[in-house]
């Protein structure tokens, strides 16, 4: 029997920014309906890690899979726009600042990309955006413009707007760190709907018990390298390395 090959498979990512290596050789596999967390120190690779994961800043080394298609992969333009639109709709991210477009309502905030990329008619756009809508609490927000939300309402929508393009793997960068603490909960009860219903997630948090509570694996990055991952019971109460250790000192 041959062996099936991991739903997400990095293998040996590289990045660098000029002469500054960021990510040094980072592999990760991870099944479906997995939920991994990325724990680290501020200028870890945390963030780099997840936009090359969905080609948004793309490696210089190493490769990335999903379901056995390869993300990360030279080809001539044209055929390079096409393969972007499909890692977009197959990978959902969610950035710490929310980046909702500010002149479009929460409606045309969610129904823009698959009216675009999936080119569905507005109906289906509007029956999605408001199936998506419900699902994160804010249906009866679908007519106001970002300015009007709370930075968790935005949020929520910002969550919303990526799953109405119902992608394989949602990915989350840091997505409470901008938020007043009162409006944190709000938006982890959303990710923790969404662990709920099997959805594959990486998840770059610095909430270590939320980390906790809705996770399979943690991976303790620093300095471009995975010092150590395992199950959240271990990582956080009795991890190997002293630079995790020293890390969670701080954080926990
Ligand atoms: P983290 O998310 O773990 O805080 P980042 O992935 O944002 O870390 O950054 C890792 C390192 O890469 C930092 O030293 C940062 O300054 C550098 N870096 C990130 N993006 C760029 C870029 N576009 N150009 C140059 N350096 C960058
Ligand atoms: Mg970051």
């Amino acid at each position: 029997m041959t062996k099936q090959k991991p739903f997400i498979d990095i293998r040996h990512a590289k990045k660098s920014f000029g002469p500054l290596e960021v990510l040094k050789d980072i592999s990760l596999q991870v099944e479906r309906g997995q939920i991994v967390a990325i724990i680290g120190p501020s200028g870890s690779g945390k963030s780099t890690l997840l936009r090359a994961i969905n080609e948004l800043d793309p490696l210089t080394g190493g490769e990335i899979w999903l379901e056995g298609t390869q993300i990360n992969k030279d080809l001539p333009h044209r055929q390079y726009e096409k393969h972007l639109n499909q890692v977009r709709q197959d990978i959902g991210m969610v950035f710490q600042h929310f980046n909702l477009f500010p002149h479009l309502r929460v409606r045309e905030n969610i129904t823009l990309a698959p009216k675009l990329l999936k080119k569905i008619s507005d109906e289906a756009a509007n029956a999605l955006a408001e199936e998506q809508l419900k699902k994160v609490g804010m249906l009866e927000r679908i007519d106001f413009f970002p300015s009007q939300l709370s930075g968790g309402q935005k949020q929520r929508v910002a969550i919303a707007r990526a799953l109405a393009m119902q992608p394989k793997v949602m990915l989350f960068d840091e997505a409470t760190s901008a938020l007043d603490p009162e409006l944190v909960e709000e938006v982890n009860q959303v990710m923790k709907n969404l662990a709920k219903e099997d959805m594959t997630m990486i998840i770059v948090t610095h909430e270590m018990d939320f980390a906790e509570s809705v996770c399979d694996r943690v991976l303790f990055m620093d300095q471009g390298v995975v010092v150590e991952e395992g199950p959240p019971s271990v990582i956080f109460h009795n991890p190997t390395h002293e630079r995790t250790q020293n890390f969670l000192r701080k954080h926990l």
